[in-house]
């Protein structure tokens, strides 16, 4: 690691932090130390970084806000790598936007309402930024962002290059993006609409979000997909978790398809919650839940997915 260290003085221009606590880059505030974490200062920065790291074959990872992934406590060995400088937004003629993976996903569907683009508005109060909204294919209500994609710029240390939605397979919170490089960038086609019509279906999507989703305390989301034809916390409930615990971790008693973090959980404690939970529906539905939320860190056979 010293000559990899010594490289990424020399040419990486971002920041470079050592031992970085993963729980402060996730939703759960879970997770343990990160060997390093880079935050490159632009895309060209993206690039060199990933040039150093491809050729001392040290492995990496990007993330985006952290609020889709379960870090294990005994963190992440090699580099981590966070988007947040790269925070262009262009907005160009016939409806066509240009973003870069590190903008919030709150900030692109604030801008393009502003603007009179419509398409977005559903999205409204997602967190997460677009890297891992395209990385997911995040959706809510009738939208999901994969269906305004025109294309995805992906980077590595060869260069940048891009993806036409046709040749990514976009599905239910999955994208054919997984371990094709780091996404930097994406072009999305919306239309134009009314401003007024626009903010009142963001209050709309927001104010359902706030109804229908009460859980307290640190969490990440939905942690398993929906089976098809099945609603996940329906399935968890009818097992018997809701409120079920292990030590600090807890199954939402506000929805049973949230796990939170009660102050001191550990991400092994999560691990353990959603292995049973797993355990018991197979048990009793012979469904297989499938975990939404990505993993990071764990080591073969600390998971079953
Ligand atoms: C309160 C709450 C509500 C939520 N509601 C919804 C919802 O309604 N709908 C929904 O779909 N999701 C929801 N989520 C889940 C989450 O917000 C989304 O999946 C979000 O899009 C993840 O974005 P992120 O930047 O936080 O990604 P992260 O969690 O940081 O990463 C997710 C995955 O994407 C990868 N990734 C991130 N950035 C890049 C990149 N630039 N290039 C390549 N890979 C990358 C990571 O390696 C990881 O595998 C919710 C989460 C929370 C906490």
């Amino acid at each position: 690691m010293k000559q990899l260290d010594e490289d990424l003085q020399q040419d990486f221009r971002g920041e470079i932090r050592y031992q970085e606590p993963m729980s402060a880059h996730t939703s759960w505030k879970l997770g343990g130390l990160a060997e390093y974490f880079l935050i490159p200062q632009n895309r060209e920065d993206l690039q060199r970084a990933l040039r150093i790291i491809e050729r001392h074959q040290v492995p990496w990872l990007v993330v985006g806000n952290g609020s889709n992934l379960l870090v294990a406590d005994q963190g992440i060995k090699g580099v981590v790598i966070q988007l947040k400088n790269l925070t262009r937004i262009d907005l160009l003629p016939e409806g066509r936007v240009e973003v870069e993976a590190g903008v919030s996903l709150a900030k692109l569907v604030v801008t393009c309402c502003r603007a009179g683009l419509g398409g977005l508005e559903e999205l409204s109060g997602i967190p997460g930024l677009v890297g891992g909204a395209l990385l997911m294919n995040a959706g809510a209500l009738d939208t999901e962002i994969g269906d305004l994609v025109q294309q995805v710029y992906l980077t590595d240390g060869h260069g940048e290059w891009s993806l036409h939605r046709e040749q990514i397979d976009f599905g239910y919170r999955h994208s054919g993006l997984k371990g094709k490089g780091v996404i930097s960038c994406a072009s999305l086609k919306l239309h134009p609409c009314d401003q007024g019509t626009l903010a009142k279906k963001q209050q709309q999507a927001l104010a359902r979000r706030k109804k229908v989703q009460k859980v307290k305390g640190a969490h990440a989301g939905s942690v398993f997909k929906n089976p098809p034809g099945k609603k996940a916390w329906e399935l968890i409930d009818k097992v018997g978790f809701r409120g079920r615990r292990q030590g600090h971790a807890q199954v939402s008693p506000d929805h049973c398809n949230h796990i939170v973090n009660l102050g001191q959980a550990k991400a092994s404690e999560v691990m353990a919650l959603i292995k049973e939970i797993q355990a018991a529906v197979a048990a009793e539905y012979a469904i297989r839940l499938e975990l939404e939320v990505q993993l990071a860190g764990w080591e073969a056979g600390d998971t079953d997915d």
